[in-house]
């Protein structure tokens, strides 16, 4: 299927008019005619501009003279209100499906999308593994798919989504002709790899400069003693609103206190905080009432302040693209703007850590592939026919990470990895914990429903088991003596809610899977997959490697960044980096090490042996022994409150590969 050629695509005087009524732009900025013009030709094209460079607009633009739905996948719910608001101001009827809307508000984006008032539809990737919402899409003609963040769907890129991997299937299944990416980070590698998954030609790929000639990027190289007095002299010295970025949360906290004391107006931000106090955070610095704040990687995506006048790395970045991503926020309005990374290397093995810790062991994968055999022989929802149900497993994401000891996002990318190979098909997802409470006298709530309906709701009532005043919902039993469909008991409970008859809480997400039994039981699945995750540590290891390399490197450092994005366009000699102005970061590790006390190891290693055998579990294995003495955390370890036994965390300084060195050795004894 494709698009008709239509001449507005190469009709450049109507596309700047169309441009001026519909946005009030005087002009196409970089890049953006040429993708406009590919698009409206019919060509799924790859967008690749620096971040508030205006990619948005590309679809934006043509979604309006595209015939039909143009379907937007954003990884980020504040992405895609910023979007709809700025779509709405301009008058464009846009919506989104998320979580944040009602049943009927999602029934009336459904119906204007469906009678074509909303031309631009945003959705999170999860969306779709929603089978009404697939059912819904489906009915619809779809011209484009617009994929926001592209980057996502790159096992080579930082922000690596494994539900993204999908998104060409989805593409192909919905029959969605024009694909338009777009992202702002993207290696080569990376760039080949997402227009090879979505068949986009070479020349359908547009890149415009990653160069900015007004960020000033030096690198300081700090010992970590140090890092709180030197961070303070640059906050001192500037004028205007910065962000430091930080690791971990704690060190955002603290960092924000040693400013705060210091008389500057700065606060925290970062993850761990509740949603009203980040929004404050937020709000107050894009008002201009907080000078500096302190944040994790959390803070930024979607902050659109022109004046940002510094960026701060206090602890390094967690990868050239996230460095990039995050200095890229400063002096958007082309002013000069100053980007320094305090660096050592001091907090490498945290870095890495994060890597090692997100590694499966081949147990934990040999765990899951026994649930998921066992899971296929014990019926599931008793709709299907006994042929059906023999294939099925239904998983609670948080139950399996905490007894496979995989953590939920690698378990993740293992379910997509099993879903690639075709092992497993999702079929839909269901809350097995069903609870409500009456708002209303139940005889009251009864009393507005004809008889047929007051039977039913009277059948779901007498097979719920109260307690005091909540009341969970016995499916089982329900099913057993009625027959009555999971969906339509949860319809009715729904409408309940919806007019404030009932509360109704929903908990334990449970998705549910076919199952191929004959892939599933392939020789050497499990290595197999471990082999994929091994190789995904590897290529984690050699991003950091890279990184380390960059801040030390002793040519300019603008140009370096922009070769790394595949832009050869940038001076040889920015003139307005550390390197340029002769200054070469000698990066090293400045708190010294503890050596590593083989003894005390061995110790530990039977403490922990001890404790994890009275718990009646597998003995460690030796990345299980080394976890424990970085003091990583672990779905196992939380299980086991494995924190609180002696030797947690006893080589918490040392790198990891140095610890493992030292753990292999004594167990080879
Ligand atoms: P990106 O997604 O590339 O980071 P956005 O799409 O969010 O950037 O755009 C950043 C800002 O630039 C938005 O406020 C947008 O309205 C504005 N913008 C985009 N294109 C143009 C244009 N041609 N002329 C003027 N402003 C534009
Ligand atoms: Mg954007």
């Amino acid at each position: 299927m494709s698009l008709p050629p239509s001449t507005f695509a190469t009709d450049l005087p109507a596309q700047h008019a169309s441009l001026a009524s519909l946005f009030g732009f005087t002009q196409f900025r970089g890049g953006q005619q040429q993708a406009v013009t590919q698009l409206l030709s019919g060509h799924s094209s790859l967008a690749i501009f620096p971040t508030g460079s205006g990619k948005s607009l590309c679809y934006q633009f043509c979604a309006v003279h595209l015939p039909h739905l143009t379907l937007l996948v954003s990884p980020l719910l504040a992405l895609m209100k910023d979007q709809l608001a700025f779509l709405q101001g301009k008058g464009i009827a846009a919506g989104s499906i998320d979580s944040t809307l009602s049943a009927d508000e999602q029934r009336t984006t459904m119906e204007r999308v469906r009678s074509g008032e909303i031309k631009i539809l945003m959705v999170s990737v999860e969306r779709f593994k929603n089978e009404r919402f697939r059912q819904f899409i489906e009915s619809v003609d779809v011209s484009m798919l617009v994929i926001d963040e592209a980057h996502c769907i790159s096992e080579w890129g930082h922000n690596f989504r494994p539900d993204y991997l999908k998104l060409p299937d989805y593409r192909a299944q919905l029959n969605i002709p024009l694909v338009l990416l777009l992202t702002a980070t993207a290696t080569k590698k990376v760039k080949l790899d997402m227009a090879k998954r979505f068949a986009i030609l070479p020349e359908h790929i547009v890149q415009t400069g990653f160069y900015r000639q007004n960020l000033d990027l030096q690198i300081l190289a700090v010992p970590e003693q140090q890092k709180a007095h030197t961070l303070l002299q640059l906050v001192q010295r500037q004028q205007g609103c910065g962000i430091v970025y930080v690791t971990l949360q704690h060190t955002a906290e603290q960092v924000a206190q040693q400013l705060a004391a210091n008389g500057v107006v700065a606060k925290a931000y970062h993850a761990g905080l509740a949603d009203e106090i980040r929004q404050g955070v937020q709000q107050d610095f894009m008002d201009g009432h907080t000078q500096v704040v302190v944040a994790t990687i959390a803070f930024g995506m979607g902050i659109d302040k022109s004046d940002i006048r510094f960026v701060v790395h206090y602890d390094l970045p967690k990868s050239i693209e996230n460095y990039s991503q995050e200095i890229g926020r400063a002096g958007r309005d082309g002013q000069m703007s100053y980007c320094t990374t305090l660096g050592n290397l001091d907090g490498l093995h945290t870095v890495e850590n994060f890597v090692y810790g997100d590694t499966p062991e081949l147990r934990g994968i040999e765990h899951v592939l026994n649930d998921i055999r066992q899971g296929t022989q014990v019926a599931g929802d008793a709709q299907l026919t006994e042929h059906q149900r023999g294939h099925q497993w239904e998983v609670q994401i948080h139950a399996l990470s905490s007894l496979s000891n995989i953590r939920q996002l690698p378990l993740k990318t293992l379910l997509v990895q099993l879903e690639l190979l075709g092992v497993v098909r999702p079929q839909y997802a269901y809350f097995a914990d069903v609870r409500y409470k009456f708002l209303h006298d139940k005889a009251e709530v009864l009393g507005r429903f004809d008889a047929q309906r007051q039977a039913f709701l009277n059948l779901i009532f007498q097979h719920t088991d109260f307690k005091k005043v909540w009341g969970s919902l016995n499916f089982d039993s329900l099913f057993a003596q009625t027959g009555s469909e999971r969906s339509r008991v949860v319809a009715a409970l729904e409408y309940l809610q919806q007019h404030q008859l009932i509360e109704l809480q929903t908990k334990q997400m449970t998705e549910v899977f076919q199952v191929d039994v004959e892939k599933l039981n392939q020789g050497q699945m499990a290595e197999k997959l471990y082999a994929y995750f091994m190789d995904k540590e590897q290529k984690e290891l050699k991003r950091i490697a890279m990184l380390v390399r960059f801040f030390g490197l002793d040519k300019c450092l603008s140009h370096n960044l922009s070769r790394y994005f595949d832009d050869q366009q940038a001076p040889e000699k920015c003139g307005h980096c550390s390197v340029c102005k002769g200054q070469v970061a000698y990066l090293d590790v400045t708190n010294e090490v503890p050596a590593i006390d083989s003894h005390a190891v061995a110790e530990a290693m039977q403490v922990l042996a001890k404790h994890i055998q009275q718990k009646q579990e597998h003995p460690p294995s030796a990345d299980t022994y080394c976890r424990f003495l970085t003091g990583m955390s672990t779905p196992l370890f939380t299980r086991l409150k494995v924190r609180q036994v002696s030797g947690y965390a006893l080589c918490a300084q040392v790198r990891y590969g140095a610890v493992k060195e030292v753990v292999s050795q004594i167990l080879a004894q």
